[in-house]
This record gives structure tokens, sequence and C-alpha cells, in this order.
């Protein structure tokens, strides 16, 4: 008699591509000498849901939105993107004391700030227009 085998629940799991873009992307960033250091203090979080590429808030929590159709060198960019609100202080309340900006205005200046570095360091690929939409909510905590 021939046993019969178990079935491996990991195993049974589908691969999910945009998940694999997603990782792909992520791997770019840890091992870049920039943001690998701003990667360790970010509070991550997959989701399926939600509108655009991630948003990034005041804690450091990044949300990530694994359906966008993104490749890894886009992923890659986003995400660095987001490292570089926090780690520029795009959040400090003292700023905004201090300069009471217009929010729209504070988060048009702040992605134009974030997305010249990252052109100028040749870092990714800039993804599709819908992440030059404004996102940035500056008095909420949230860009994107
Ligand atoms: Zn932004």
């Amino acid at each position: 008699m021939v046993a019969k085998r178990r079935k491996n629940p990991r195993k049974e799991e589908k691969p999910n591509p945009k998940k694999k873009r997603f990782e792909a992307g992520s791997e770019l960033i840890s091992a870049h000498p920039i943001f690998e250091s701003l990667w360790g203090h970010r509070h991550l979080t997959i989701r399926e849901d939600g509108q655009g590429y991630a948003t990034v808030f005041q804690n450091g929590g990044i949300h990530c939105f694994i359906n966008a159709p993104l490749e890894p060198k886009e992923w890659a960019r986003v995400i660095a993107h987001c490292l570089l609100h926090l780690g520029m202080g795009h959040f400090d309340p003292l700023r905004f004391k201090l300069l009471d900006p217009d929010p729209a205005a504070w988060n048009h200046a702040c992605d134009l700030v974030v997305e010249r570095f990252l052109d100028d360091i040749h870092f990714g690929l800039r993804p599709p227009p819908d992440w030059e939409k404004p996102d940035f909510i500056p008095l909420t905590g949230q860009a994107g």
C-alpha cells in the first residue's frame, strides 16, 4: 500500500505576481546604501486596497497598495519616495508652525524635492503620472 502524500499548505499558495514585483522592488531598497538605513525604521504594511501606490504617515508607517501595476524598479521608486518624505522631515510639526504652508503647496514642493533627489541619483523608475496627483496632506500626517 502506498501512503498518500500530505499536501503542503505552503505549496498550495498561489503565486502572486504583483506581490513578487513589490518584493523585488523592496530588495532594491534594502540593497541601496542610502535607503537601506531609512528602510530599517519603517513600518511597512502591504495592502490590496487603497488609491495610488502608497501612503506614508507621520509615525513612519508606509502603506503600499500592491494591486498597483508596477514593476520592481517602479516600486523601489515609490518606496524610496515615501522614505525620503520621512528622512527629509516633511512631517516636522515645527516646520508647519514656522512656515504655516498651504497644504497643497507644501505637498507639491515636498514631492518636487523628493523626485529631484531621486532623479539626481538615478534611482528606480518613475511610475505612471498617477503618482504626481496631490496626495500629500501634511496636517493630517499623510503623504504619497
Ligand atoms: Zn510624495
